[in-house]
């Protein structure tokens, strides 16, 4: 049985393709994970993916990545997985989602990896009908073949959560564990939603049983109020599963009531906002 507190990427037994409970969007979401080796460009400190080590992925092997697409969305349409699998009120696809063991534009093959995915989706009717969504730390934006995998991403009515964590270049060195600025993510964010829909996606935690400071907060509001004109609106979310990091044992979840405090302070600046512990 799929749980949200269990995101392995072989639940299926597949390679690329994983499904999950998702509490945010309200069903099961069809994970595609690129990243088999578990590298990322980043190194979050709550990320939950086990043995995570820097680097891309190895190429990716289309034909599979295609074959087990089909054959999952075909037990999942015309058979009995979601009836065994999920619990009642999750027994439904919500999207399609390019969210693994690291980020999914690193993958020299994000772009025909896209076009695959669009292509099956509307060979099952699912186009329009079955969200695809892109889950980035944005990092790679700034690349030409990424932007083009975004427009099509756009093109097929898809749309990016684009992660921005922290405010200061400290902050994100911190919990993202990499060497940016403010700046180059606001860049980031206004070209990628130049392409298509863009959420901002936004982690929040203790960290030694601390919250996060006012300054470290005010400083991402300046950045989140600098891009609102270009972004859907902003999804705040807590530690639902357990870091797989060094780091694990000083973080710690916030209550439901101060992450809804912090989104209050976000939707006084015109952004729509929604918070999941
Ligand atoms: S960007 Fe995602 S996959 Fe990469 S380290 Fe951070 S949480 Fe993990």
């Amino acid at each position: 049985m799929l749980s949200i507190h269990d995101h392995s990427r072989d639940s299926a037994g597949m390679k690329y393709v994983y499904p999950v409970i998702s509490r945010r969007a309200g069903g099961v979401s069809v994970g595609i994970n690129l990243n088999v080796n578990n590298a990322c460009n980043w190194a979050c400190i709550y990320c939950q993916v086990p043995g995570l080590r820097r680097g891309a992925p190895p190429p990716v092997d289309l034909a599979r990545l295609e074959s087990e697409l089909r054959d999952f969305l075909r037990r999942a349409i015309f058979g009995d997985f979601l009836d065994r699998n999920a619990p009642p009120e999750f027994r439904q696809l919500v999207d399609i989602a390019f969210s693994g063991n690291g980020e999914p534009t690193s993958a020299r093959d994000f772009p025909d990896a896209v076009e695959i995915t669009g292509q099956t989706l509307k060979a099952f009717g699912l186009l329009g009908r079955l969200k695809l969504r892109v889950i980035s730390n944005g990092s790679l934006m700034h690349q030409s073949r990424v932007q083009r995998a975004i427009a099509r991403v756009g093109e097929l009515g898809g749309e990016v959560w684009f992660k921005i964590d922290r405010g200061t270049a400290g902050g994100i060195l911190q919990v993202n564990g990499t060497h940016t600025t403010p700046d180059k993510i606001r860049k980031a964010v206004l070209i990628c939603s130049k392409h298509a829909p863009t959420w901002i996606q936004t982690c929040l935690f203790h960290i030694d049983g601390e919250p996060l400071d006012a300054a470290e907060f005010d400083a991402y509001l300046e950045l989140i109020d600098s891009i609102k004109t270009g972004i859907e609106g902003v999804r705040l979310y807590g530690l639902a599963r357990p870091s797989r990091q060094p780091e694990a044992k000083r973080l710690s979840a916030q209550s439901a009531e101060s992450l809804s405090s912090f989104a209050r302070r976000i939707a006084a600046l015109g952004i729509q906002v929604s918070a999941n512990p």
